[in-house]
């Protein structure tokens, strides 16, 4: 049976970059679902339908091409055959993904896709209900946070180096607009699950937050 971890958390907790880092060193696939909510997004916006009509926004859903590809080890997605893992990090598709993400049909869509990937693969696979609804199973399940204050920072100077000219507030805004959109939603809200071990990076370089989550994960599948 393959080996699942499953990492939710809140947006700029630092997830990708660690999930990455700790299944690197595991050796196993990293799943970004978030790229996923991202992706079906994009898919909306670019056929100017209003990312607020759930009933339009369900009935995109079926042509939905949507697939998920590792290129030395990179995961890449592809939107009906085009590479967009790069168009899809915009703070507007951020935003949007935010907000289709509670159309139950989209989840439904992407919950197939998850699954399959963790039934043939180990996976350190991160998002925001993988502990609770897409991998209830998981071997490992982390909720990965830090202060929304220190997420927004992260955020910020992440968006300056790419060279988006954007204020710190209006990040904090986004920040903490996304928490409340992502644990207020009916559908899966944002959550630890019950027997999740909460890792907290607020205050913690990028390496030693890194070391906290693989001992985390490594001591746990050690007792398993
Ligand atoms: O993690 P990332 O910021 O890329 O996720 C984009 C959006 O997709 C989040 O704000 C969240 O609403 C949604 N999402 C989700 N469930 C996941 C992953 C992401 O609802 N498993």
């Amino acid at each position: 049976m393959p080996i699942n971890i499953a990492i939710d958390g809140p947006a700029g907790a630092g997830k990708s970059t660690l999930a990455r880092a700790v299944a690197k060193r595991l050796g196993y696939i990293y799943v970004d679902t978030g790229a996923l909510y991202r992706a079906a997004a994009l898919f909306v916006l670019e056929r100017g339908t209003d990312i607020y009509n759930s009933a339009a926004v369900s009935a995109l859903v079926p042509m939905m091409d949507i697939e998920l590809k590792y290129v030395g080890g990179e995961q890449r997605v592809y939107l009906c055959g085009e590479n967009v893992s790069g168009v899809i990090r915009s703070p507007e598709v951020s935003k949007a993904a935010s907000v289709v993400s509670a159309v139950v049909a989209v989840r439904q869509f992407l919950f197939d896709l998850q699954q399959d990937i963790a039934e043939t693969n180990n996976v350190v696979m991160d998002g925001r209900d993988i502990g609770t609804v897409v991998l209830p199973n998981a071997q490992v399940k982390i909720f990965l946070t830090a202060s929304p204050e220190e997420r927004a920072q992260r955020r910020y100077r992440e968006l300056r180096d790419k060279g988006m000219d954007i204020d710190y507030k209006v990040v904090l805004e986004e920040v903490n607009q996304r928490d409340y959109n992502d644990s207020h939603r009916e559908v899966a809200p944002l959550k630890p699950a019950a027997d999740s071990l909460i890792v907290d990076t607020t205050g913690l370089s990028l390496a030693d937050s890194e070391e906290l989550l693989y001992k985390t994960i490594t001591d746990r599948l050690a007792e398993n």
